[in-house]
């Protein structure tokens, strides 16, 4: 799933690409996908991209004045297209393609845009066309985005304070804050040697300086190595970047222990018992519930 950094890569991938060209015509195979219709996505046509910009896990590309606003969800992703001028009429099927976009031809008669595609049965992808991005629920919900300035010591520990909710939960919860989702959440607490089950209120001004410093590392070295990545190539770095996230199983980088996995919500969760929580793996408690 495209967290912060690949969305924030995205944006820049699209910004370098995108602007200055004018949308040709928005072609929505995948209806579902579609979350708005007043502006209709014909109303899209002709205008010309002036600005990319990202809310959260939110892609915002800016039409003159209209938005086209673009959540990837779980399995949607994004493909750039060098030229679609060739490309077959788009028809609503089994595939993969949820929504192409088609961009008016550069210098060289090459007309490129992109694609949002999206894989497997649970259809999330979401796409808006809005007047004002805070139209989208979603992108009005948001807590402070991580790499803002904004995002101070105190502003972390104000959202901490009094919060009995456990570490892992609050980070991936969008409405506290913007853009951290099941992988970087894995992440930024084996950076911050923190137990996901840690509850928020109870750290120490000390733990949360240092959870501030986990989260705005760890997503910004995440945005450097995607930095300059085509769209394409971004899976495969974020994988590779991770230290505990799916890696279930394999040894910690830092201290050599055995990463191992635990039920979380509706997925699991990863992390480094030496690391993280005193050398003791935690109870999974989905399985005892199941072994009562
Ligand atoms: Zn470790």
């Amino acid at each position: 799933m495209p967290e912060l950094p690949e969305v924030e890569s995205l944006t820049e991938f699209l910004r370098d690409r995108a602007v200055g060209h004018t949308v040709v015509g928005v072609d929505v195979v995948g209806f579902q996908a579609l979350k708005t219709f007043d502006p209709p996505v014909s109303a899209l046509g002709g205008l010309e991209i002036t600005g990319v910009s990202r809310h959260g896990k939110f892609l915002d590309l800016d039409c003159d004045g209209l938005h086209l606003v673009i959540h990837l969800a779980r399995a949607g992703w994004l493909r750039w297209k060098e030229d679609l001028s060739g490309a077959k009429p788009v028809r609503p099927g089994k595939g993969p393609l949820a929504v192409r976009v088609r961009l008016s031809p550069n210098e060289l008669g090459l007309a490129p845009g992109f694609e949002l595609t999206e894989a497997g049965t649970q259809k999330r992808l979401a796409v808006y066309v809005v007047k004002d991005p805070a139209e989208v629920p979603g992108v009005a919900a948001l807590g402070p985005d991580p790499l803002a300035p904004e995002f101070t010591v105190a502003k972390l520990q104000e959202i901490l304070g009094g919060n009995r909710t456990q570490i892992k939960g609050l980070l991936r919860d969008q409405k506290v804050i913007a853009g951290i989702g099941n992988a970087y959440s894995d992440e930024v607490l084996h950076a911050a040697k923190m137990s996901p089950f840690k509850i928020a209120a109870s750290l120490t001004p000390e733990q949360v300086a240092d959870l501030h410093e986990a989260i705005v590392t760890t997503l910004r070295d995440a945005v450097e190595r995607a930095h300059g990545l085509a769209a394409k190539d971004l899976k495969a770095e974020k994988k590779s970047g991770l230290r505990v996230h799916n890696r279930a199983g394999q040894p910690c980088d830092v201290c050599g222990d055995t990463i191992r996995e635990v039920s979380f919500a509706d997925s699991s969760l990863q992390y480094c018992p030496t690391c993280q929580t005193g050398g003791k793996p935690l109870a999974d408690r989905r399985m005892s519930k199941l072994l009562k």
